[in-house]
C-alpha cells in the first residue's frame, strides 16, 4: 500500500503485485516473469532501499522494470543484483544507472569491452532486435561491486538480503540472492530452470554445476521458495532433482 501526499490531502493508492503483472513471493518480496525469454526479474523492498535482481534484455524493458520496482517499493531502486552475464538478464541494466550495481568476481569484465560485444552478439543470435541491441549494450552500466564469497547488503527497517557467489555453474560468474524472512526466498539465476532444460552454453562449468546447486540449497535449505532464472516458482525437491539430473547428464560424480 503507498501513501501519497498531495499538499494537506492524503491519498492512499492500493497497488499490489499482481496489479502490475508481477508474482508476489514473501513480504516485500516479489518477481515478474518477463516477455519473450520468460526471464525472471526480482525486486527486494526495504524501508528506504530496494533491490532489483536482474534487468531484463532491453533498455525498453529494464526502463519498464524500474518504474514497476519503484511503484511497488514507494522509492527508488537503490541496488541492483546481476545473477549472471547473459543479454536476457543484464541488458536492461542502464535503466538502474543511478544503483548500485552487484555481480559475482569476474563479471565486471564481461560487461565492457570485448565482453558486451559479445553480449550484444548473443542478443542479436537469441532474437533481440539488432537495434535495441546495440543501444543496450553501448549504454551497459559498470558493475561497481563483484561479489567473491558472500555479501550482506542492509535495505533498512530490519530486511538484509545476502548475495552469495555460488557457481560456477551456468557460467562462470553466477550470483544468487538470498532473502531471510518467515517466507525465504532464493533467486537462482539460470542455475535452476523450470521451463525448460537448464541451457549449458559455452561458457558453462558443467564439472562444477551440481556443486553449485548444493551450495544453494545450503543457502536456502528446504523451507524456502527457489525462483528460477526461468520458469515457475519450485521447492528445494526440484532443486536436488535437477542437481541430480545434471550430474547425471555430464557424468560427474558425487
Ligand atoms: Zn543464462
Amino acid at each position: 500500500m503507498l501513501e501519497r501526499r498531495t499538499g494537506a490531502s492524503v491519498a492512499v493508492v492500493t497497488v499490489t503485485w499482481e496489479d502490475l503483472g508481477w508474482e508476489r513471493l514473501a513480504a516485500g518480496v516479489g518477481r515478474c516473469r518477463l516477455p519473450g525469454w520468460d526471464c525472471t526479474a526480482g525486486l527486494v523492498v526495504g524501508a528506504d532501499a530496494a533491490l532489483a535482481v536482474d534487468a531484463g534484455s532491453s533498455l525498453g524493458e529494464g526502463a519498464r522494470l524500474r518504474v514497476a520496482a519503484q511503484e511497488l517499493a514507494g522509492h527508488r531502486v537503490t541496488h541492483l543484483a546481476l545473477t549472471h552475464p547473459h543479454f536476457d538478464h543484464v541488458l536492461g541494466a542502464s535503466a538502474f544507472a543511478g544503483a548500485e550495481v552487484f555481480g559475482a568476481v569476474g563479471t565486471a569484465a564481461l560487461l565492457a569491452g570485448a565482453g558486451r560485444e559479445a553480449l550484444r552478439a548473443d542478443a542479436v543470435a537469441e532474437g533481440l532486435d539488432a537495434g535495441l541491441a546495440e543501444e543496450a549494450a553501448d549504454a551497459l552500466v559498470a558493475v561497481r561491486h563483484e561479489v567473491c564469497g558472500e555479501w550482506t547488503l542492509d535495505l533498512g527497517g530490519g530486511r538484509q538480503v545476502l548475495l552469495a557467489n555460488v557457481g560456477p555453474g551456468h557460467t562462470g560468474h553466477d550470483l544468487a540472492v538470498l532473502v531471510p524472512g518467515e517466507v525465504e526466498v532464493v533467486f537462482c539465476g539460470d542455475l535452476v530452470e523450470e521451463s525448460g532444460e537448464p541451457q549449458a552454453g559455452p561458457d558453462a562449468v558443467p564439472s562444477q554445476w551440481p556443486a553449485a546447486l548444493d551450495r544453494l540449497l545450503g543457502l536456502g535449505g528446504e523451507d524456502a521458495l527457489y525462483v528460477p532464472g526461468h520458469g515457475a516458482v519450485v521447492d528445494a525437491a526440484f532443486v536436488r532433482a535437477q542437481r541430480d539430473a545434471l550430474a547425471a547428464r555430464f557424468g560427474v560424480s558425487r
